[in-house]
């Protein structure tokens, strides 16, 4: 059994090597959106709940996502593991998270930090567009079109990318994120579960450099 925690600010990749890592090890990951959604869907009880808190525009509560979380591990498809991609976002969520996995008599395994300096991240981020017509994905920093304002793909001249991908909004999500991060990850260090990952690698090395640290933990 091998659980993993990604850690990483938003731009970092994690979400994409999540899902590679958890096919190669056929575990599956887990976000607290999707098990929230879950739960809402089946009309559990705590999924009422939960839905109660989001509905009167409050967040919900620590306790009640990571028994939302509980529920989610217990499923039979997590018995050889599972990834948490994006929880705990802070300390007191990770103790949170921590006692709870005792219950079930388990524990975190490794918590994978993905690295990487703030001005690419906003490059990363503010730089997306995509074609209109044929969802082609660009960064006017790092993958530009051929052609300005043509898609090498379908020759389109309409593009759009997601309105809260502004410079502005992505140094603020940034900025959330280390606020917290810090002690989170000072954390998961003192139990001597961090793995850092140079997020800036290609898709491929970093991948690499994940099945190498799950090699090691499985031995
Ligand atoms: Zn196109």
């Amino acid at each position: 059994m091998i659980n993993i925690i990604f850690l990483g600010p938003p731009g970092s990749g994690k979400g994409t090597q999540a899902a590679d890592l958890a096919k190669f090890l056929s575990i599956p990951t887990i976000s607290t959106g999707e098990a929230l959604r879950r739960e809402v869907e089946a009309q559990s009880e705590i999924g009422i709940m939960a839905k109660d808190y989001m509905n009167s525009g409050k967040l919900v509560p620590d306790d009640v996502v990571v028994n939302i979380i509980k529920n989610r591990i217990s499923n039979s498809d997590c018995n050889n593991g599972f990834i948490v991609d994006g929880f705990p976002r802070n300390l007191s969520q990770a103790i949170v998270f921590d006692k709870m996995m005792g219950t079930l008599d388990r524990s975190v395994n490794a918590a994978i930090n993905f690295t990487a300096d703030d001005e690419t991240l906003v490059k990363r981020i503010s730089g997306r567009f995509s074609c209109k017509n044929c969802g082609a994905v660009y960064n006017s920093y790092f993958k530009p079109t051929e052609k300005t304002g043509v898609c090498d793909n379908c020759k389109s001249d309409q593009f759009q990318s997601r309105s809260d991908d502004n410079e502005v909004t992505v140094r603020e999500r940034l900025k959330v994120y280390q606020n917290s991060a810090e002690d989170l990850i000072g954390y998961y260090e003192k139990k001597n579960l961090i793995y850092s990952v140079d997020a800036l690698k290609s898709v491929p090395f970093i991948f690499e450099e994940l099945k190498k640290i799950v090699q090691e933990l499985q031995k």
